[in-house]
């Protein structure tokens, strides 16, 4: 039922039905990506996800800037 086009960078994991993980941009605690949504810009569409971390920390920034952020700190 879902026939949304996701825009995935290239490096991320897709088809996964589980909540999606990230780091939190602000303090780097895994964050979880609560939602996606495809915004207007003046280049065209531009999919945002908002994401939530662990320091209850929320933010909705483009995809691309996910891309960027360091994906694990072990
Ligand atoms: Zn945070």
């Amino acid at each position: 039922m879902n026939t949304r086009r996701n825009v995935v960078p290239a490096g991320t994991a897709v088809g996964a039905a589980l909540p999606e993980l990230t780091n939190c941009p602000d303090c780097g605690a895994p964050a979880e990506i609560t939602r996606r949504d495809v915004l207007e810009s003046t280049d065209g569409p531009v999919e945002h996800v908002g994401v939530r971390c662990v320091q209850r920390h929320i933010f909705l920034m483009p995809t691309f800037l996910l891309d960027r952020l360091p994906q694990s700190q072990r």
